[in-house]
């Protein structure tokens, strides 16, 4: 067991950069292969240009998509690889034409650190669909060729610090607790822009399939909105749960009466289950012009959709893909305003592993954090095997 974890770090962790010329040094956690565990690195970050951000980060949430890039799962990646696109921190330098945020800010980053912002995508406030432009398109927190920044690629937050354009970093209201506020930046707007756009409000009746990290969002997002709340999962275990998260109905989707009494009963569904699985049990829910909304996203295809099904009552299947830059802000405001934020579990650097396995298995309730101040200091460690990072 001892090698699928990290070596003991010691105690003294003060979030401290070391500067040495053109790059800073950092500690972080990441994955050198796709078979190794994640373990102890040192990552370098660019010296901030004129528009960038340095953020001193306190917490990252650990999302199920941090699993499946680290390990290779969904595509080829370079090694070593630092995940984590839900972070929270502090503005500790500024670049000069920088006027959106002072040092101490509070401050957050999600999915997206660049996009080309010429496309109509980024014209339209919608980065997470940029189509790029001659020099590139959209750059992801980690794991993406940061073009405009000399090519190397992207680092996520499971790490010290970070250097980001001031146009992709967002104000996290001081009304909400850091730590439980990070799960926002991905499985809060993945949830919140669905919702938004299929205009929930005061009486929508939403469905939501499936009660782990999104689902869970999505329950806490669709109450502050208004709607009344249904919870499909496979067993009742988590009937309590979702009682205590503001769900008003709850249904054993296994349970074919219980099914067929919630028929035509819903006008928006969020499935947030990322294994393949049968559909039209889903989509007979609704009612009349209603929508299923795909969030999870299973690495393999799902069964095929009854027609028929859709046909009998104009029902829509349809996805969503994070959120834009100004969208993710409105959903930070709209989350301070309504006191919703995320059920955490905190770990440290030293359970990152079993924490991932916890994560496999569906055994969290309802998002890990990792608590940055327990990674060790950067002059402890190796330089992440010689790669180039950005
Ligand atoms: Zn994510
Ligand atoms: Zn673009």
């Amino acid at each position: 067991m001892s090698q699928d974890r990290l070596e003991p770090l010691s105690a003294a962790a003060s979030p401290e950069t070391a500067h040495d010329g053109a790059a800073r040094r950092v500690s972080a956690v990441g994955g050198v292969s796709a078979d190794e565990p994640l373990r102890p690195l040192a990552i370098e970050r660019r010296e901030p240009g004129a528009r960038d951000v340095v953020i001193e980060i306190e917490y990252c949430g650990l999302c199920h998509s941090d699993v499946h890039m680290v390990r290779g799962e969904w595509r080829e990646v370079e090694y070593p690889l630092v995940p984590g696109h839900e972070i929270v921190g502090r503005v500790s330098e500024v670049g000069a034409d920088v006027t959106a945020f002072g040092i101490g800010d509070r401050v957050g980053v999600g999915c997206l650190v660049d996009s080309c912002r010429t496309c109509e995508a980024c014209r339209d406030g919608l980065e997470q669909f940029c189509s790029g432009n001659e020099q590139g398109a959209g750059v992801g927190t980690y794991g993406s060729v940061d073009y405009r920044n000399g090519g190397g690629r992207t680092q996520g937050g499971y790490s010290q610090a970070i250097v980001v354009d001031a146009d992709y970093v967002l104000r996290v209201p001081t009304s909400l607790d850091a730590a439980s506020a990070a799960p926002l930046l991905c499985a809060g707007i993945t949830t919140y822009a669905p919702l938004r756009r299929a205009g929930v409000g005061e009486g929508t009746r939403v469905g939501v399939v499936g009660l782990g990290g999104l689902g869970h969002m999505a329950v806490k997002l669709a109450k502050a909105m208004g709607a009344s709340v249904t919870v499909f999962s496979r067993t009742d275990s988590k009937a309590d749960d979702a009682g205590l998260l503001g769900a008003d109905h709850f249904v054993v989707s296994s349970d074919p009466d219980a099914m067929a009494a919630a028929r035509q009963s819903l006008d928006v569904v969020i499935d947030t289950v990322a294994a393949p699985h049968e559909l039209d049990p889903y989509l007979a829910t609704i009612a009349r012009d209603g929508r299923l909304v795909q969030v999870g996203l299973p690495a393999d295809p799902m069964p095929p959709v009854n027609p028929r099904i859709l046909a009998a009552q104009r029902v829509s299947y349809t996805g969503s893909f994070i959120g834009g830059i100004a969208e993710t802000q409105e959903m930070l405001d709209f989350c301070a305003e309504h006191g919703v934020s995320a059920q955490i579990e905190m770990i440290g650097a030293d359970e990152i592993n079993e924490a991932y396995e916890r994560m496999v298995a569906g055994d969290v309730a309802y998002r890990f954090v990792l608590d940055i101040a327990t990674l060790p200091e950067p002059e402890s460690l190796e330089a992440g095997a010689g790669a180039r990072l950005s």
